[in-house]
């Protein structure tokens, strides 16, 4: 059994792990705080004990945050306030807490009461893949933002499809205070809407379509009946040729033009039923002549570019070129360090899926618009080729949308959404997305917590033979350091000392075997790093020499719970030139921990 012991004064500390491993536990004793609490969620022991008196920290905060993560989680609680019995009562109230000790400690009762502990399987938090949660009303405070993180959210997404600058300036402010108070890099999208056609208001918000009835879609805005309603975007009137398909509500009904002109169009409804304001419309055979990016987009950009988001994601991307534009734009405005996201929902662009991600610096499937915009049946196949292109071609790939979709209301999720987050993961995305689920759902941490359980269990199964690695050692493009690293068995870590943010992308392709820990003074490197598999930013902002940085990391990497005394971890540098003038094209260690 293990157990971990969180308490900030030494000789407490040292007499207690002395008393419990003398009777025959495994045990990890750390002060309480930050990095304590990080070990406690990390779901690798059995048991916690702990002091509630905290630097920095409220106790009952801790013992709060630590039900939502690892509900099943026994805490037993020391504590010099064992007298007061405000404490004793609250604390005896909180359900994840076993038993409450006063000082010193009464070991033959704390013995017994470790025997009536039954282990529980560890699925660690240290899942590879990282998780895209969508910001909305139902997390857009500290509190249950700090928990996602904790849970395992890596990257959050500003959806600019809904709310106002105020929200989504409020939303970021909430992200930016939780990675600071949890000390964990938080990768932000912004996600621009593009253009999304919708319908106009409905009469009394939505009328009935009717099978073989004509309906005509206008420019000049009306309020819609069941004979016309008029679209926010008239000007993809003119691009409608007769026999086009206008779908509406995801898909839900179906129009076929029969006539159409800058004005209006003429329709027959072959898939009738209820059709509300707002409504999306997608023209999957219609050759569009739209921009890419609406004024809005441009104008959301702008604001982008001043909140210093990481990543900006554009809908409904055609062709490569329009990628080139933005990140032109992007590189024109100064801000080096946005990163652009391609979303894959437009036939064009799965047809041009190639040339869109060499020149993307991330992909997202968004199998949303996808399976309006294509045969639905297609969606499987086409996933599961966009991450493997992604994957050769070293881009990071999102798979989004649905995918633990019925916990918008539920508390577990079905065993097809299970089964699809598990499938994705196999197949090698860098991360999995939820979008309604944290954005308006009733329990967003359970989501998240749902969803790295998913990650973890599949992430047991995956292929590191050396097999599957051969293709790296033929590569010779490749870094001979990280050929090198990859090869080695039995290595607990990889720490790398990347201060440019050049190699970790190679890394998080070629080593999903054990985690990378990227070393970086830069907070923009380790924010872009959260969207790539398998990578975890350590920064560290001292001026330090190669030696100091190494020790430094590897202390740090000991406190957050990455790796432990005994264990065998690999240091991977790239090029680099040694004290005594060598030229390297790079460096391999390896190192025990002590
Ligand atoms: C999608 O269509 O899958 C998607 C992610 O886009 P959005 O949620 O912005 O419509």
């Amino acid at each position: 059994m293990r157990i971990l012991i969180l308490e900030d004064s030494a000789p407490v500390q040292k007499m207690l792990q002395a008393r419990l491993e003398k009777a025959g536990y495994e045990v990890e004793a750390v002060i309480n705080g930050h990095q304590g609490f990080q070990l406690a969620a990390s779901n690798a022991y059995d048991a916690i004990i702990s002091d509630i008196r905290m630097p920095h920290w409220d106790g009952f905060k801790f013992i709060d945050a630590i039900q939502v993560i690892c509900p099943q989680l026994p805490l037993i609680i020391i504590t010099a306030a064992y007298e007061d019995k405000n404490v004793t009562h609250r604390l005896k109230k909180s359900q994840n807490v076993l038993n409450v000790f006063s000082k010193p400690v009464d070991f033959e009762a704390l013995f017994a009461l470790l025997t009536t502990i039954t282990p529980q399987p560890h699925t660690s938090v240290n899942k590879m893949a990282r998780i895209v949660c969508t910001v909305g009303p139902a997390c857009d405070s500290p509190e249950v933002l700090g928990k996602m993180m904790l849970a395992g959210m890596d990257v959050a997404r500003l959806n600019f499809s809904h709310g106002s600058y105020e929200q989504h300036e409020q939303s970021l402010c909430v992200i930016r205070e939780s990675e600071a108070i949890w000390d964990k890099p938080i990768a932000v999208i912004q996600d621009l809407c593009g253009p999304k056609i919708r319908t106009g208001p409905m009469e009394n918000g939505a009328v009935e379509l009717r099978v073989g009835a004509k309906i005509t879609i206008q420019a000049k805005a009306i309020t819609g009946t069941a004979d016309r309603f008029s679209t926010i975007m008239p000007s993809v009137l003119s691009d409608l040729r007769p026999g086009d398909p206008v779908l509406l509500d995801e898909g839900l009904l179906e129009l076929r033009v029969i006539t159409s002109n800058t004005e209006e169009a003429e329709c027959e409804v072959v898939c009738g039923g209820i059709l509300k304001s707002s409504k999306g419309i997608n023209l999957p055979s219609t050759n569009l002549s739209l921009p890419s990016l609406t004024e809005k987009d441009w104008q959301d950009l702008e604001w982008g570019l001043v909140h210093s988001v990481d990543y900006v994601a554009l809908s409904f991307v055609r062709t490569a070129d329009e990628i080139c534009e933005v990140k032109q734009f992007i590189h024109r405005s100064g801000k080096r360090n946005i990163k652009v996201v391609a979303k894959v929902e437009r036939p064009e662009a799965v047809q041009d899926i190639k040339e869109i991600i060499a020149v993307s610096d991330a992909i997202m499937i968004a199998r949303g618009d996808m399976g309006v915009e294509l045969p639905v049946a297609k969606v499987p196949r086409i996933q599961d080729r966009i991450i493997q292109l992604c994957w050769e071609q070293n881009t990071p790939v999102i798979t989004a949308t649905q995918m633990l979709d019925s916990m918008t209301t539920n508390s577990r999720p079905t065993r097809a959404e299970v089964t699809d987050v598990s499938m994705a993961i196999k197949q090698g995305t860098d991360a999995v997305m939820l979008s309604q689920e944290t954005a308006v759902g009733v329990d967003p941490v359970n989501v998240v917590r749902t969803m790295a359980s998913i990650i973890c269990e599949e992430e047991q199964y995956k292929d590191t033979s050396p097999e599957h690695y051969r293709q790296l050692t033929d590569d010779t493009s490749v870094n001979p350091a990280l050929a090198a690293i990859t090869s080695l068995a039995n290595i607990k870590a990889t720490l790398l000392l990347d201060p440019d943010g050049i190699l970790y992308p190679s890394l998080s392709k070629w080593n999903r075997k054990v985690p990378t820990l990227l070393v970086t003074k830069s907070v923009h490197i380790a924010r872009h790093a959260c969207l790539y598999n398998n990578i975890f930013p350590l920064i560290i902002r001292e001026e330090l020499n190669r030696n100091e940085m190494v020790h430094r990391s590897m202390m740090l990497a000991k406190e957050w719970g990455y790796i432990r005394v005994g264990d065998v971890i690999g240091i991977v540098e790239g090029a680099r030139t040694t004290w005594t003038g060598v030229k390297q094209v790079g460096a391999v260690q390896v190192v025990n921990i002590e």
